[in-house]
């Protein structure tokens, strides 16, 4: 069994559509695939549609979070996309990322790049917007040559010259709203240093004390060291332990199921869901 539990769409920042996602999936020889789009589940009906037999497909969110100041992901699998106090803390997030984009399109005009609102709008699509849109609106300027090369001081990374922050959730009220739709929760590349400042681990302790159930400790963010340090934390704490790829399509350099999950921690988070089922594929359109 190959089990991804991180993958993005159009309806985030990925490059596949949720049809082309699924089926690059299945073609990837993958078992279970997690859509997790950033901040909604718009993808989910369009991947349902669209997926083939023999691929299960786990329906979840990657929602933006802050502690501290510390911006993190907080990774959402199998929770009712109906539940109202979730929806509409997801829905907030979401609709934050709208004029969000536009300061920091007007920070980027500022600092004299020629990029627009109509052309990060036009990059985004019908997704939720954020700064994998900009990023690449910067690389079609020729102002970087990749999409990673923006997230630096001097262009998008957090509190970067051109970086605008959006509203985050509180990683506490995170895990209850998820709870409350009878979703499971899973810190999303806790030890990814390069992206900023992380989470200290007394913080991932209360976190597992409020309601946790894992993190993602195999992801391409986290070198041998840190999955080894995160693995021991998961133990001390009773959290469960994922492997994901955080496929984005072409926008970042990981392929579909680069890493996985062990499917009896699979099991163990569909145990614990009571708001949705995984989708098995019957073949899709
Ligand atoms: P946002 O949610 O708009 O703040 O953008 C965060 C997204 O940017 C993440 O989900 C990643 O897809 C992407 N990202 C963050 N850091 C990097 C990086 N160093 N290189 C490439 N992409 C990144
Ligand atoms: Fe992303
Ligand atoms: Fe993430
Ligand atoms: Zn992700």
């Amino acid at each position: 069994m190959r089990i991804d539990l991180h993958c993005h769409s159009t309806a985030s920042d990925g490059t596949d559509t949720p049809a082309e996602l699924v089926r690059n999936a299945a073609a990837a020889g993958l078992d279970v695939m997690a859509l997790t789009d950033h901040d909604t589940t718009r993808g989910h009906a369009e991947a349902i549609g669209a997926l083939p037999a023999g691929l299960t497909l786990v329906t979840g969110a990657e929602l933006s979070c802050r502690v501290d100041g510390v911006s993190l992901h907080m990774l959402a699998y199998l929770f009712d996309p109906e539940e109202p106090a979730l929806l509409a803390e997801r829905e907030l997030v979401r609709d934050d990322r709208v004029p969000r984009a536009r300061g920091m399109v007007a920070r980027l005009q500022e600092l004299g790049v020629p990029v627009t609102w109509e052309q990060v709008e036009r990059i985004a699509g019908d997704g939720s917007v954020g700064r994998p849109h900009v990023a690449t609106a910067l690389v079609e300027l020729g102002v970087v040559p990749t999409v990673s090369d923006a997230f630096t001081q001097d262009w998008l990374a957090d509190g970067g010259r051109a970086h605008v922050a959006k509203h985050e959730t509180d990683p506490f009220e995170a895990i209850r709203l998820v709870k409350g739709a009878g979703g499971v929760t899973v810190f999303a590349h806790p030890g990814a240093s390069k992206r900023g400042r992380t989470v200290p681990e007394a913080v991932i302790a209360e976190m597992a004390t409020a309601g946790l159930d894992g993190i993602e400790v195999d992801h391409m963010d986290h070198d041998e060291a840190t999955r080894a340090r995160l693995r021991g934390l998961a133990a001390d704490l009773g959290l469960l332990v994922t492997g994901s790829s955080d496929y984005h399509g072409s926008r970042k350099t990981c392929v579909l199921g680069e890493y996985t999950t062990d499917p009896e921690v699979y099991g163990e988070i569909t145990r614990r869901a009571t708001g949705a089922f995984p989708v098995p594929g019957t073949g899709g359109a």
